[in-house]
């Protein structure tokens, strides 16, 4: 279980130096702003969304470690994928993060999201992990409002 945690705080640290799709999406027709006042997390979040499905999406922002690599990680999961999937995936990625630090994890389903399982032992982390996909519903739902976790 060790070596897991410490090939998950990796790729933790890979996605924060190295976050994907970082920047901002010029074809974009979508776009929230999210903001964790726990921790000072603040990102934009841009998608071009054509027939269903969730064609590019990109984010920019500045935001502790974990923001950004789930940011990074969340952008990766869902590009390429219909609202439906997205939803599901969305769903597994909550269930995971505020479950039982002792409940069994399904890594196979969650595939790399599977790397936030730490982050069920710090409370306060959360919602930092959990900004960049509250944001990316909140684009979709096309409301300009912005997103708070408070
Ligand atoms: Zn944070």
């Amino acid at each position: 279980m060790d070596e897991l945690r410490e090939l998950y705080q990796e790729m933790l640290l890979d996605h924060h130096k190295k976050p994907r799709n970082y920047g901002k999406l010029e074809n974009a027709n979508r776009h929230a702003e999210g903001y964790n006042p726990l921790c000072g997390d603040r990102i934009t979040i841009y998608i071009a969304l054509k027939g269903g499905v969730i064609e590019d999406i990109a984010f920019e922002g500045s935001g502790c470690a974990i923001c950004t690599a789930s940011s990074s990680l969340m952008t990766e999961a869902v590009k390429g994928k219909t609202l439906e999937e997205v939803e599901g995936l969305f769903g597994r990625f909550h269930d995971l993060v505020t479950s039982d630090p002792d409940t069994e994890v399904d890594a196979e389903s969650l595939g790399k999201l599977a790397i936030f399982t730490g982050v069920r032992e710090f409370p306060v982390r959360i919602k930092c992990a959990t900004l960049a996909w509250h944001t990316m519903k909140a684009a979709l739902k096309e409301t300009d409002e912005s997103v708070t976790t408070e």
